[in-house]
């Protein structure tokens, strides 16, 4: 986290608003995505790792209740702050039930987001250290000590931020260590897509695990590619 800014995602579908939120969140030093509708915030969220979900209560297909909501299903914790035109108690209520952090009417002043930005982004830190206390899940993969419950690994002393589908992969990975494993199945157990066109997305997330936990990532040790199938895990892979 210290080594990159922090990346804030806007889901909001009024172009003014999203392009204002973006050029104000970058003035402050943010990276910042936009998603004009829920499905692509969703696929966003899978993908990349977040600071911060900037969600508007309105948009084209699904509101933003039930992206909450969804995400929380998913065990996505990613801190959200909703936008909702509507002043009714209800919405809040609705908000904060469906699983939001926080939540602002519009119209809001900018520096009042950016001050809720802000305090969202210290809390997340203060729950990351505690995470990183307690020493969850760390596994060991030669210079590597990565932590799946705070999805960070410390690969030659830097730390790197997982994404939710890295670490769920590798944790699925971890789970079946020893036993091949088809990038079909992959597909259907960790992305959850029966039918998913193209298996080469499970080879582009393979490369990038592999540049984490090897140290030799052309030559692994750990993540293997087994010819005709797919990939083995070995945790302790004999010398
Ligand atoms: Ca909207």
């Amino acid at each position: 986290m210290a080594d990159q800014p922090q990346a804030v995602l806007v889901v909001e579908d009024e172009e003014h608003l999203a392009a204002g939120l973006v050029l104000n969140f970058e003035l402050d030093g943010y990276r910042v995505e936009v998603a004009t509708e829920a499905h692509s915030a969703e696929r966003a969220l899978r993908e990349r790792r977040f600071g911060v979900v900037i969600l508007d209560v309105m948009l084209p297909d699904l509101d933003g209740f039930e992206l909450c909501r969804r995400l929380r299903e998913a065990g996505d914790f990613t801190p959200v702050i909703m936008l909702t035109a509507r002043a009714a108690p209800d919405d809040r209520v609705r908000g904060l039930e469906s699983g939001a952090d926080d939540y602002l009417v519009k119209p809001f002043a900018l520096q009042e987001l950016l001050a809720r930005v802000r305090s969202q982004l210290r809390r997340s830190d203060w729950a990351r250290r505690r995470e990183e206390r307690s020493n969850s899940e760390l596994l060991h993969f030669g210079e590597t000590v990565v932590d799946l419950g705070a999805r960070i690994a410390n690969v030659r002393g830097a730390r790197v931020a997982l994404t939710r589908l890295e670490t769920d992969l590798l944790r699925y990975l971890v789970q079946n260590s020893g036993r091949a494993i088809s990038r079909q199945e992959l597909l259907e157990q960790v992305w959850q897509l029966g039918n998913y066109p193209n298996t080469r997305t499970v080879d582009t997330f393979v490369v990038r695990l592999r540049k984490l936990l090897e140290t030799q990532p052309s030559e692994p040790r750990h993540l293997l590619s087994v010819r005709g199938v797919g990939y083995r895990f070995e945790i302790d892979p004999e010398r």
